[in-house]
């Protein structure tokens, strides 16, 4: 198979055939299937001033972010993509397409780095924010105001797991004529497609899943459409320039060809992780919406293929005694992020800081691809050292 998106007869690939071929192409020059790393800042142009190959100057575009976004639009189902340095780069280009003062509407658990973003890297901005529950579209509702510019949801949301009905957004958005962003980074888009219901377009921390290695950092944006706030996304890419290096579009890539396999696995692996955890003495909550008791497992079961490979867990004894339980394990490594091979597990409040609002007693674990048996032997020794037997 040699172009952008692969065709088969009648229907539109399956998403592991598009994980291994969308935006690939066999190198004409030598036959190579694994596509060169074009490092490359600068190509050839005519005499006239053309560009015969379409690439100029690689802050601009190169073969391989180019590669990385067609692949990540057929992915989503989405019509473009942007290619970022990171995830957070997603939500800044995102922000600087606002006026300043505008009104934006986020879920009150979003991955802290966004609330910092608009609280220090838009200062200026004077944006103004209504934080949510995301989980109750009564909320967004009520939040709307007829200066909001922008709908940002997370969804499961990071670290309290919580579920955003997406199909609900999309209609309250429609009707008040609000873009809407998803942040789709724990579901992937081998569990869950946000363009489907009618979200506008689709973000990911492809530091994650998608590269899935825990050796990259970076972040795509992607549309159903192209609209306004895009547009302005992708000026800030070309223009300000925060893209990601040839080699971590490349490696970005090589991460996306296993990422169906190891999103199932992990989630398999999660949902064992979780029960075991759900039916301990030491474990006061868990989060995970693949559990039938979490309150966003029927709108999950709805829009997610499966429930991913992240869980949090809130240890009874407080603070000291989930710090204790992270101190005492073997498989697991303690580390932030998620979304690699190995299993990691952190106390989320110290990282996200003095401004955190997650609960002092809540453990972040991020499944890998270890067996689930002995990750469930580490997390039952862990609990044990740190005092409870089970
Ligand atoms: N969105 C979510 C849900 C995340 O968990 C993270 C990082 O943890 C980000 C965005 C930011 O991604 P990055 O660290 O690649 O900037």
């Amino acid at each position: 198979m040699d172009s952008g998106t692969p065709s088969t007869r009648d229907r539109v690939p399956h998403i592991e055939t598009l994980a291994v071929h969308a935006g690939r192409t066999i190198d004409s020059a030598t036959g190579a299937v694994v596509a060169p790393i074009q490092l490359s800042t600068t190509f050839e142009r005519e005499a006239d001033g053309t560009y015969p190959h379409g690439f100029s100057y690689s802050r601009d575009d190169n073969p391989n972010r180019k590669s990385l976004e067609t692949c990540v639009a057929a992915l989503e189902g989405g019509s473009a993509a942007l290619a970022f340095s990171s995830g957070l780069a997603v939500a800044t280009a995102i922000l600087q397409g606002l006026r300043p003062g505008a009104h934006i509407v986020a879920p009150d658990d979003v991955y802290h780095g966004f609330r910092s973003v608009v609280a220090k890297v838009f200062a200026n901005w004077d944006l103004e924010i209504s934080y949510v529950d995301m989980s109750d579209p009564a909320q967004l509702e009520a939040a709307l105001r007829p200066d909001t510019e922008l709908i940002w949801v997370e969804t499961p949301s990071n670290p309290l797991l919580k579920v955003t009905d997406l199909a609900e957004v999309a209609r309250i958005a429609l009707a008040a004529g609000v873009p809407t962003v998803c942040d789709g980074t724990f579901a992937t888009p081998v569990l869950q497609h946000p363009l489907e219901y009618g979200i506008d377009m689709v973000a990911h921390s492809t530091t994650k899943y998608l590269s899935g290695h825990s050796d990259v950092l970076g972040g795509v944006l992607i549309a159903g459409k192209e609209n306004a706030l895009f547009a302005s996304a992708r000026q800030s890419q070309k223009l300000g320039g925060a893209v990601p290096s040839p080699f971590d579009c490349w490696l970005t890539l090589r991460g996306i060809e296993t990422l169906p396999c190891r999103v199932r696995t992990q989630s398999a692996s999660a949902m064992q992780v979780a029960t075991f955890l759900n039916g301990h003495d030491g474990v006061e909550a868990v989060y995970y919406p693949g559990l039938a008791n979490h309150p966003g497992h029927a709108v999950a079961a709805r829009q997610m293929a499966a429930f991913g490979g992240v869980l949090s867990v809130r240890i009874a004894g407080g603070a000291s005694t989930a710090i204790a339980v992270a101190a005492a394990v073997r498989v697991f490594t303690r580390a932030t992020s998620l979304g690699g091979t190995h299993s990691l597990i952190e106390h989320r409040a110290s990282i996200e800081g003095p401004a955190s609002t997650t609960p002092q007693n809540l453990l972040r674990i991020s499944v890998g691809l270890e067996n689930p048996e002995d990750l469930i032997d580490d997390l039952a020794q862990a609990l044990s050292a740190a005092g409870h037997a089970g």
